[in-house]
């Protein structure tokens, strides 16, 4: 394999952000012996809002991340099928063998596991880890960044350079954030007016419960007026229940997430079968969610944005994690190959845009459906008809080739 530039210069590579994008893009380029760098502002384990829904394809990623092992064993629960239930209780089922054609399932499995592994593996084999260290400020020249300033949980501030940055710090995009202006390019995502924006905000609010009354192997999406949640089994025999909602309905409720379920979430008949009896065992996560879509993945030369900080998915595909690792697989690839920061860009839009497009299209549409229970309604009543328009639509949200038969035809990476 022809290596590139950056590293028969002995050039650094440091990535911030230490969840699935950066973690396994990590693991990648350290196994091609790049000097990589990956910051985390957070300790590891720690909860991370998420439906904790680890699609079936991930799990490719994982036997080639060489992480399968830790993470079947980690006490999650295999799941075989998604039902999604229609505020009248009316339901649809997606096997989860209609995504990729594995029959095995998906997994459910907390972040603070499934992130915790991942970052264990990048610590084996070799990557250097800085967690508790939050990068505050871009050093930046010209069109170029030379470093970051970087701030410890105790406030002491570091300063550390490299020659290649990846923002993996998800929806915040902070280095792309970070960017001054003057020496950006113009941004390529499109710019939404701030009333726009204002509307479309969503809070997603996630607990691990107990006494759930739920089937075993499955997970249940629940469509209410202004949201969805989706609910399965973890480990220790908890369930994480994970909602998104329209900021709007969230003021109603004074933010109160028990408020939120018991009024406005048990409209739906099934929700409230399930998660009539149901106990939070820590405290509610809450996050403000926007700007789904692509972003800018190059904001300056040699910045790169990986995972949810260049595209994010919506949640209710379950396939955010997926987009996360394949955006960091491909991005592992062009920096292999490539010799100079221009030519890895090139490459990287391309395969991004050719991977990823139809899905984030697909999905947009979808997205107005699952916050309109009328919609969602007839969704539900249309895709009952028979299997076909489900196997579509399902097919529709994922890779378009099955990511074990991608990796059949090219090489490791
Ligand atoms: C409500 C909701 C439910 C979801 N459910 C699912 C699901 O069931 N299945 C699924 O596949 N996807 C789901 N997703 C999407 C999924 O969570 C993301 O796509 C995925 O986490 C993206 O991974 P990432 O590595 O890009 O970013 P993240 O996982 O967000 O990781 C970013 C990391 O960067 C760190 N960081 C942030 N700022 C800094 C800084 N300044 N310095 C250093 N470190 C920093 C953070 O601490 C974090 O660890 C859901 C999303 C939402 C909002």
């Amino acid at each position: 394999m022809v290596k590139s530039k950056i590293q028969n210069l002995k050039s650094k590579i440091l990535i911030v952000g230490a969840g699935p994008a950066g973690a396994s893009l990590a693991i990648r380029l350290a196994r091609e012996n790049f000097r990589v760098c990956l910051i985390e502002r957070e300790r590891f384990p720690r909860p991370k809002l998420c439906g904790e829904f680890i699609s079936p394809e991930c799990l490719e990623h994982f036997r080639e991340l060489d992480v399968l092992d830790e993470m079947l064993s980690a006490g999650g629960e295999r799941i075989a099928e998604t039902v999604f239930y229609a505020p009248d209780g009316k339901s649809i089922g997606v096997p989860i063998r209609w995504f990729n054609g594995d029959s095995r399932g998906a997994l459910s499995l907390s972040r603070a596991e499934m992130d915790f592994q991942l970052l264990e593996k990048a610590k084996r084999v070799g990557v250097e880890v800085l967690e508790d260290h939050s990068a505050v400020i871009l050093l930046q020249e010209d069109n170029e960044i030379r470093g970051l300033k970087l701030r410890t949980k105790d406030g002491e501030v570091k300063e550390i350079f490299a020659d290649l940055f990846v923002d993996a710090t998800g929806r915040a995009r902070i280095l792309g954030n970070l960017i001054s202006r003057k020496g950006a390019k113009a941004q390529s995502s499109k710019i939404q007016n701030p009333k726009s924006k204002i509307q479309n905000r969503l809070v997603g609010f996630k607990a691990h419960l107990r006494n759930v009354n739920l089937e075993r192997g499955v997970c249940e999406i629940y469509f209410f007026r202004g949201g969805y949640g989706g609910l399965s089994y973890v480990e220790n025999n908890l369930a994480n229940f994970c909602f998104l909602i329209k900021a709007d309905a969230v003021k109603n409720f004074s933010s109160d997430a028990q408020q939120i379920i018991q009024q406005l979430i048990f409209q739906n008949k099934r929700a409230c079968e399930t998660l009539k009896n149901a106990e939070p065992v820590h405290d509610w996560l809450a996050v403000s969610v926007d700007g789904f879509g692509q972003k800018d993945l190059n904001p300056v030369a040699n910045l790169f944005a990986v995972g949810d900080a260049g595209a994010f998915i919506d949640p209710f595909t379950g396939s955010g994690m997926l987009m996360a690792m394949e955006s960091a697989e491909i991005l592992a690839r062009a920096i292999v190959v490539n010799p100079a920061a221009d030519k890895i860009a090139e490459q990287y839009k391309i395969e991004h845009a050719r991977r990823f497009q139809r899905r984030l299209f697909i999905c947009s549409l979808m997205r107005r459906a699952a916050f309109v229970p009328v919609l969602s309604k007839i969704l539900i009543s249309a895709l009952s008809i028979g299997d076909f328009p489900r196997k579509m639509l399902a097919r529709a949200t994922r890779p378009a080739v099955s990511v074990s038969k991608i990796h059949q035809s090219r090489k490791n990476l």
